[in-house]
């Protein structure tokens, strides 16, 4: 299927833009990537007018595509740089690894819910965005390809888990929201050395859980 990206799009994503530049984004970056990357190709067909609105939006199983301000939040914590090596907690629609890659991240990416890893290993696919994609839990990590320069958790995570932070590089980022149902905290965690890591914290948001290790 080809998709199409007209100018209406574009224009409604300037305005995207604009909005969450006054909500306080200010890496010109992140606020280039939100322009390029067509959120409106992570949303089913008959959702697109929903596509430019700073909201979260259902993407089916239970699942939510972030809120364009959280995805720009979370990617401006994680200071990417052209070749870094990321690995995403929580693939779900596939925008937030799409505008990694697009930055110029080798991304790696996992995903929970198996029907769900497919269609958006198709998506991908077909937008030819080169990310790897793998279906498993998130709690593991990908210790085959670890160490990462960054970590990035999409998902409300109980706690920091202690594989993440072994699989990061020293001097590399954990970006993770940590916290009970409705609400957690945004928290990046500077690992220092193999036993030594500084976390800061910026603030409140809501995610979907970290679903917890079923086997
Ligand atoms: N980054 C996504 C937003 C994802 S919402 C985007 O850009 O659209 C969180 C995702 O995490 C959901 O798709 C959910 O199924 C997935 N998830 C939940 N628990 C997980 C786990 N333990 N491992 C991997 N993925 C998980």
């Amino acid at each position: 299927m080809k998709r199409e990206d007209s100018y209406r799009h574009q224009g409604l994503r300037r305005k995207l833009v604009e909005s969450i530049k006054q909500k306080g984004i200010t890496d010109e970056a992140v606020l280039k990537v939100i322009m390029e990357v067509p959120r409106h190709f992570f949303l089913d067909s008959s959702f697109l007018e929903y596509a430019y609105q700073d909201k979260p939006f259902s993407i089916g199983w239970g699942q939510t595509i972030s809120q364009p301000y959280t995805v720009a939040f979370q990617t401006q914590l994680l200071e990417v740089k052209k070749g870094d090596k990321i690995l995403e907690i929580g693939t779900g629609s596939g925008y937030q690894s799409s505008i990694l890659y697009v930055m110029g991240a080798k991304v790696f990416s996992i995903e929970r819910i198996r029907p769900l890893y497919l269609k958006t290993k198709a998506l991908l696919s077909e937008l030819n965005y080169q990310v790897r994609l793998f279906y498993g839990d998130g709690y593991k990590g990908l210790p085959a390809y670890a160490p990462f320069d960054k970590i990035l958790v999409t998902a409300a995570a109980p706690h920091i888990p202690e594989t993440l932070k072994k699989q990061l590089k020293p001097g590399g980022l954990l970006v993770i929201p940590v916290g009970e149902k409705n609400i957690q905290e945004m928290l990046r965690v500077k690992k220092i050395s193999d036993n030594d890591f500084e976390t800061q914290k910026f603030g409140d948001f809501s995610f979907v859980p970290l679903l917890e290790d079923k086997s």
